[in-house]
């Protein structure tokens, strides 16, 4: 069919909405609530257009089109009633951007200006919430909330979780958890993809910043440092450099400048979490235990597990995750080979990742003190280098320090959904065969679908699996398993869509092309490294010689691996 936009006459489909075409065709119509992709809520008006042949305005995400529409995205009713939406919203909000988290970087700030917004238009009772600072990784203002909706379609649509909703009415409507209740205490799994997709500073990270920098400063401790596969490819755009710029070097300079005493690289631990999965996996399967056996590398999806389906958390590898695994190997073997008290030792873990805050005060993961002590997001680190007054573009390409910083290709890999499988994969396959897989490369676990399946046939064992990643996903794989019906042996799941890549402590606003340059950048790493399975890290072989003695034995037990926890639904 044919419409007219802005006088000029496009195509359309059937069933398209007014900013899919308009999208299509390069015109822009500001929006706060819609989400590509997701049901459109049509809940904040902001990208109003002008139905002219009707004479009336219409929210654009949620109008379709149909043969001989004309419509006009600019016309002065358009502008006035686009400006009239934004002012309303200011009256209704706290108003105090040079203290808020999104400053500089906020949907409703941005339009403001845009639109000319210079003045207080409405005044008059506004809109009363309390902070949620209660859990470990997510902070809430409700006050600041504009109501768009976008976090609860998240959690609702795409991470299944539903542990927030818009509540009451009118004046009174919020977003909140049920009965108004912390988000700690229902069953959110702090994926953080909420806290991406919100277009204001209504949600934001727990910050650790405060504590990383007394740790710094306390001459009593021995301040290490990890970085996750993820960051390295993701926080140079913080810094206005192209999404999938390695930075890799950069980032260990910044730490050392930062006052950090050690660096050390968590794609090292992701290494070691290769190897004792691999062996676990084949334990399984030569032992006939339960299986599918599923990766627990995800702290969302970790918990995720715990609160829906507690009866399957046999199935769960017991691995730490990698983060984990360094923190406990530098509080043991470091600390012992360097001298130093592990009570003085402060772990300091980058991560793409929030729940990885949570994740990290964990009763299952420590003994007499935590393995991690602090964790911080890519965002947060990006502050930090900023308060650091550091030119991160202008900074020199360092090396990690030994002896767990050395890593390989499977390490890397570890940052993009699907990652954690083909590592494994590659390693599984020389613990049973004595040789490396003939392609390193495993091609059907890559790309950025939510769902990946493949078979694999290692000395005759016949191995089905999957990798996952979006919790919305794992559902019917997970019911299939409960069922008695799953044909898998191994699972990959990632909380968050596409991976730690995507994660929600990444910076914002991400983007499907900023998601797919990220993850060319990862494997880009993996290709370029002489060394490209697990086993072959010399640092990880000789951990295994001077203390670990193997993998899954008595020690690597202790230290790395653990049993999670059922929790409450509601
Ligand atoms: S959410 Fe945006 S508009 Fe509101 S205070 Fe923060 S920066 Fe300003
Ligand atoms: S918290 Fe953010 S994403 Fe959620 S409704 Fe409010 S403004 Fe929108
Ligand atoms: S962190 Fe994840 S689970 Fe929790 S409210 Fe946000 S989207 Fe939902």
């Amino acid at each position: 069919m044919n419409i007219t936009i802005n006088n000029l006459e496009v195509w359309a489909n059937p069933g398209e909405t007014i900013l899919e075409v308009a999208e299509r065709e390069g015109i822009r119509i500001p929006t706060l609530c819609y989400l590509k992709g997701f049901s459109p809520t049509g809940a904040c008006r902001m990208c109003m257009v002008e139905i002219q042949n009707e004479g009336r305005l219409m929210p654009s995400c949620a109008f379709p089109v149909y043969d001989g529409m004309i419509v006009q995205t600019n016309s002065p009713n358009v502008r006035r009633a686009r400006k009239t939406i934004i002012e309303l919203l200011i009256a209704n909000h706290p108003q105090d951007c040079l203290v808020c988290i999104r400053n500089g970087n906020c949907s409703l700030q941005t339009l403001a200006a845009e639109y000319g917004v210079r003045s207080y238009r409405y005044v008059g009772q506004r809109r009363k919430g309390k902070l949620d600072l209660a859990s470990p990784s997510i902070e809430r203002d409700p006050e600041k909330c504009i109501l768009c909706g976008r976090c609860v379609r998240i959690c609702h649509e795409m991470q299944h979780v539903g542990a927030i909703d818009l509540v009451n009415r009118g004046f009174n409507s919020t977003v909140s958890p049920a009965m108004d209740r912390s988000l700690n205490t229902v069953a959110c799994v702090y994926c953080g993809q909420c806290i991406v997709n919100c277009p204001v500073g209504a949600l934001r990270e727990k910050s650790d910043q405060k504590r990383v920098w007394e740790a710094i400063n306390n001459t009593d401790k021995l301040v290490v440092a990890q970085i996750a596969p993820a960051v390295r490819v993701s926080i140079g755009e913080e810094f206005g450099l192209e999404p999938g710029e390695i930075v890799t070097g950069k980032i260990v300079a910044a730490l050392r400048r930062m006052g950090i005493d050690t660096v050390f690289d968590t794609n090292f631990a992701a290494d070691l979490t290769i190897m004792e999965e691999a062996h676990e996996l084949i334990e399984r399967i030569t032992h006939h235990k339960t299986l599918p056996m599923i990766t627990s590398c995800s702290p969302g999806w970790v918990k995720y597990l715990e609160h829906f389906y507690p009866d399957l958390l046999d199935h769960l590898s017991t691995c730490k995750s990698p983060h984990e695994m360094e923190g406990a190997v530098i509080k043991s073997y470091y600390a012992r080979k360097m001298g130093v008290n592990p009570e003085k030792i402060f772990v300091v873990s980058i991560m793409p990742c929030i729940a990885k805050k949570f994740e990290a005060q964990r009763p299952e993961l420590g003994n007499d003190f935590q393995d991690v002590d602090a964790v911080i997001t890519t965002r947060e680190l990006a502050r930090m280098i900023r308060i650091a007054g550091l030119d991160f573009e202008r900074l020199p390409n360092e090396a990690f320090d030994d002896p767990l910083g050395e890593s390989t290709g499977a390490g890397a890999i570890f940052g993009v959904a699907g990652g954690v499988m083909e590592a494994a994969l590659r390693t599984a396959h020389a613990m049973l065969t004595g040789k490396d897989m003939p392609m390193i490369e495993f091609s059907p676990i890559r790309g950025l679908q939510g769902v990946k399946e493949a078979s694999v046939d290692i000395q005759g064992i016949k191995l089905k699996i999957a990798a996952v990643s979006g919790l919305k996903n794992i559902d019917i794989l997970l019911q299939d398993i409960q069922k008695g019906t799953s044909e898998y042996h191994f699972i990959e799941v990632m909380a968050c869509p596409n991976g730690c890549i995507n994660g929600g402590g990444q910076p914002i606003p991400s983007s499907p092309e900023k998601i797919k340059k990220r993850t060319e950048a990862i494997y880009k790493i993996d290709q370029g490294l002489a060394k490209r399975c697990s086993h072959h890290n010399q640092s990880i072989q000789k951990l295994y010689k001077e203390f670990l003695e193997k993998p899954g034995s008595h020690t690597a037990h202790e230290l790395l691996h653990t049993h999670y926890t059922k929790r409450n639904r509601y």
